[in-house]
């Protein structure tokens, strides 16, 4: 598995860094946003590192799409958002702050503002309740 040590989510990925984390098989994981732009933020990643959506192939980037609806999904019946963003980042440029792709799932709620991207970090007991939530949803 293609790994790199300076990558915080390579890291989580091999059990170095801690995460809220709400799916996990051979290929991909997903756990919570830890600077959540709202109530309920997830991202998916593939657990090889890989920079951005041009260091995926097509398989690769519909395993991921897949995992996503999945999620989605969870979320819906876990959170009952208003909506759901779902964005992906390539390069600095187009706002990507860790250099290892990555979807995110943003629920959005009625009259509630986006907090900052990457900007403020959630309370880990507040991540671990979504994060339980999320997983009671999740189809087996
Ligand atoms: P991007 O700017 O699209 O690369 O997004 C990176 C996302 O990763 C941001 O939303 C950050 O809040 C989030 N993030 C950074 N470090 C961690 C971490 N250790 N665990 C979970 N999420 C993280
Ligand atoms: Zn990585």
């Amino acid at each position: 598995m293609n790994s790199n040590p300076n990558c915080i989510f390579c890291r989580i990925v091999l059990g170095e860094a801690p995460a809220a984390i709400v799916h996990d098989d051979a290929q991909c994981m997903a756990f919570m946003d830890v600077m959540p732009q709202s109530s309920g933020h997830v991202l998916v990643i593939p657990k090889k590192h890989a920079e951005t959506i041009y260091d995926v192939d097509a398989d690769e980037a519909a395993m991921l799409i897949r995992q996503t609806h999945r999620i989605a999904s969870a979320i819906r019946k876990a959170i009952q958002p208003g909506g759901l963003m779902i964005a992906q980042y390539n390069g600095a440029l187009a706002g990507q702050t860790v250099g290892h792709i990555h979807f995110h799932l943003i629920p959005r709620y009625a009259g509630v503002d986006l907090k900052g991207h990457a900007a403020v970090l959630a309370r880990p007991g507040d991540l671990a309740v979504l994060r339980e939530r999320i997983l009671a949803a999740l189809p087996g």
